[in-house]
């Protein structure tokens, strides 16, 4: 626990969401003061209840498109929604939450001279030809598809993190964060863990886009949010771009096959045209941040997955 003159002051953009939430919880229980900012477009109140009694939490409803005025020590930038179905709902919204978003907390992290770390994205790598994704991989991404708002989006925030950081010396960091799963993920955000378990408990048909062979890799939340950390604990003159996600490799037929035989449904598989520009392989190569962060995650898919599907089946009992 941290005191009075180490506890730190942490400005959490979209930490009413599913990543945000987990991490408001991480350095909560650290001892430091947590200022959570969301404009509750994909998060809710409910991710993060729990926390407003606490004296050392504050929410905020504020959309990061606008300019926002407040005093801390250090910023993850999270807000963004995530989920195909999610982020393409609106898809100038996402551009200009990755954009304006990142410019208006630049500013503010220029300003108050805090420490700012980014949550990119996998997706910044596109339909990847280099596998597994290393770092210095510029990637192949269509610049005017569906997934484009995002793709481009966090691509152009990336741009902007590391022009504040050559033209003013910002301390920046930037995470690449691949595909990560764990309770309070968004029933119905259409990402294929939660899909899939959910179709499980119900009792339908899972849905496969496509044929099923396209890969991913998945990371447990818990990991994922330690390795947020590290970064942003790690020396000024590291910046990443870094990998985080977990390297086991699975296709999506797979991850269907294990679902079911974790969940004991009796859900037939159905096949469903695969949507645009859908990445046909993604894994991590996470030696960088194995050497800089000393970090690689620990929970394995088929330990993390009985864990997800506990957590929405007690979600499908509680609503009942
Ligand atoms: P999420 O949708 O659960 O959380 C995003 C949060 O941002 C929500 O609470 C939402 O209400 C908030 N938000 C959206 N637009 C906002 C705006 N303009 N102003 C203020 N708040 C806003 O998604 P998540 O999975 O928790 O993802 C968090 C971050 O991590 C995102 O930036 C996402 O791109 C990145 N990321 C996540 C994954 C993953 O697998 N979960 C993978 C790669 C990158
Ligand atoms: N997917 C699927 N069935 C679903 C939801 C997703 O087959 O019900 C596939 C999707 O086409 C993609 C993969 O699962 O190939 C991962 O999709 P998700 O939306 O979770 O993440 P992303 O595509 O952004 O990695």
């Amino acid at each position: 626990m941290r005191n009075y003159s180490t506890r730190k002051r942490v400005l959490i953009t979209g930490g009413a969401g599913f990543l945000g939430s987990h991490l408001c919880e991480r350095l909560l229980a650290e001892g430091n003061d947590v200022l959570c900012v969301d404009n509750f477009f994909t998060g809710t109140k409910d991710n993060i209840a729990h926390l407003l009694p606490n004296p050392s939490f504050e929410l905020i409803r504020h959309d990061i498109t606008f300019p926002l005025f407040v005093e801390v020590d250090e910023i993850y930038n999270l807000a963004c929604p995530a989920s195909p179905i999610h982020y393409q709902f609106d898809p100038v919204q996402t551009t200009k939450t990755s954009v304006h978003g990142a410019i208006n907390m630049l500013g503010l992290a220029k300003r108050i001279k805090a420490k700012i770390l980014q949550a990119s994205t996998s997706e910044v790598y596109g339909d990847p030809k280099v596998h597994p994704q290393t770092e210095d991989y510029w990637g192949n991404v269509n610049p005017i598809g569906i997934r484009s708002c995002y793709d481009e989006g966090k691509r152009c925030a990336e741009t902007l993190f590391f022009d504040y950081y050559r033209q003013y010396q910002l301390r920046i960091k930037v995470a690449r964060i691949f595909n990560t799963y764990g309770p309070r993920m968004h029933p119905s955000d259409g990402r294929v863990v939660s899909n899939f378990i959910i179709q499980a408990l119900k009792g339908e048909p899972i849905t496969i886009y496509g044929d099923g062979k396209q890969t991913r890799s998945f990371c447990y939340v818990d990991d994922l949010v330690d390795g947020l950390v590290r970064l942003m604990n790690s020396p000024d003159d590291f910046t990443g771009p870094v990998n985080l996600g977990n390297p086991g490799e699975f296709t999506i037929l797979e991850l269907a096959q294990k679902v079911i035989t974790l969940t004991g449904s009796i859900s037939p598989i159905v096949f469903n045209p695969l949507p645009a520009d859908d990445p046909t392989q993604r894994q991590p190569n996470i030696a960088l941040a194995r050497r800089m962060l000393d970090w690689a995650p620990c929970v394995a898919l088929d330990e993390g997955l009985p864990r997800i599907i506990a957590y929405f089946r007690d979600s499908e009992a509680k609503a009942l």
